[in-house]
């Protein structure tokens, strides 16, 4: 953070200035471990109602599919900041949550909560709030995408708020997610995030251990399949060792992976799916947490009562528990291109395909074709043959886009089996 974050300017009290490593306010001589028990555990304050209220609200009709500056998106923003407003969320902007995106149209909603401890360091949350309007044949509600992990991300960030960590934490809603705008500078995230290179933000892109951002959560990727994906961790490897010793809820199945496992297409390259995106490309370590692109996606059929909703409160859980493990972290995280866990990729995808082929799995619940399922099974062998410690890279790659391809809106069953 820079030291300009106009909520330390506006701070009086010398033991506010004093974690941001400011040094105008003399002060006792620190004890190294006394912040540790003025910090509280997040998960204590965490109101599991939330995530299921927020995406019902945001993916309600009046909200219109909540397209950057029209009134449905102008709806969900004064949602959203009386919901940050009313846990004690402070603003991170002077006096304002708002960032307008002058390189487009839309609103980025900030946030921040102040770290206790080791506050110069920065742990982002962060989900997109608009969705496509009516761009798929009606309104397009937008649940899964992403109005399920609003409600995650504010519902965790009240949390910390409630009882604030070693770590500052920024809240980002991002606004200009959905095409036209994906991945230009006119995107929410990519906007913001120019900005902050530019020095035109309090956040200093180098003081962010992690920008986590969730994109399609509360889902299933085929019907009954109920596995939450979290990528990108492995390329942070500091930040992989603090996730092996996070608690996951015991009902929230869980896979581990690359980013490459979903972003590399064969023959066209990578691919990225979200706000993350804009953080990694200058070398922030990121991570990813999504349930993947279902039959819903870009539907119009993306509706509240579509969601899994005691998903949704475990991956909330989850999400609180990341951030707590990740601001008790003093090594400093790097990404690491070159990071991906391989050896854990390919235990990842064999479950994938193993959980596709089985009974009630994604052939059958999908009704797929005998080719398909030969094609599944016949990535299964080959992934299976992949040497369990450096397995091709490729390989893996390959079975979980086809996967991908399959489960998602974006293809016809034919077209997946063009490419395969
Ligand atoms: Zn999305």
């Amino acid at each position: 953070m820079r030291t300009s974050l106009p909520a330390l300017a506006a701070a009086a009290a010398c033991s506010l200035l004093a974690p941001w490593g400011l040094t105008a306010c003399p002060a006792a001589p620190p004890d190294p471990d006394d912040h540790h028990e003025h910090v509280g555990d997040p998960e204590d304050e965490l109101d599991l109602a939330m995530p299921e209220q927020i995406a019902r609200a945001l993916s309600s009709d009046d909200m219109e599919g909540r397209d950057e500056g029209s009134a449905g998106g102008n709806a969900a923003r004064a949602h959203l900041v009386e919901a940050l407003q009313q846990c004690g969320v402070a603003p991170l902007f002077e006096g304002t949550y708002e960032q307008p995106i002058t390189t487009g149209e839309g609103t980025n909603l900030l946030g921040v909560v102040e770290g206790q401890g080791n506050a110069e360091r920065v742990l982002l949350i962060s989900a997109h709030y608009d969705h496509l309007g009516t761009a798929c044949g009606g309104v397009c509600n937008g649940a899964l995408d992403n109005a399920a992990a609003v409600g995650a991300v504010v519902a965790t960030a009240c949390a910390i708020a409630r009882a604030p960590l070693e770590k500052t934490v920024v809240v980002a809603l991002w606004d200009a997610e959905e095409p036209p705008t994906f991945l230009t500078n006119a995107m929410g995230s990519q906007f913001f995030v120019a900005e902050s290179a530019a020095g035109r933000t309090p956040v200093e892109l180098d003081a962010i251990d992690v920008a986590i951002a969730l994109d399609l959560v509360g889902g299933e990727l085929w019907p009954g399949y109920r596995t939450h994906f979290v990528m990108g961790a492995d390329e942070t490897p500091a930040l992989s060792r603090a996730l092996d010793d996070v608690s996951v809820p015991e009902t929230l199945p869980l896979a581990r992976g690359g980013l490459h496992l979903i972003e590399e297409i064969p023959g066209s390259g990578r691919q990225p799916w979200s706000d993350y995106d804009a953080f990694r490309n200058r070398d922030v370590p990121t991570l990813f947490l999504s349930d993947g692109q279902n039959k819903r996606y870009h539907e119009a059929s993306d509706d509240a009562d579509a969601l899994d909703f005691a998903k949704l409160a475990d991956e909330t859980l989850l999400l609180t528990r990341i951030v707590v493990a990740a601001a008790a972290v003093d090594e400093a995280f790097a990404w690491d291109e070159d990071g991906a866990d391989l050896a854990r990729d390919r235990s990842t995808v064999l479950a994938i395909l193993d959980d596709a082929l089985a009974p009630e799995g994604m052939v059958d619940a999908l009704g797929l074709s005998t080719t398909s399922d030969g094609n599944l099974q016949g990535l299964r062998d080959a992934v299976s043959a992949e040497d369990e410690s450096a397995p091709d890279r490729a390989v893996l790659e390959g079975a979980a886009i086809y996967v991908m391809c399959l489960a998602g809106s974006g293809y016809s069953e034919s077209q997946c089996n063009m490419f395969f």
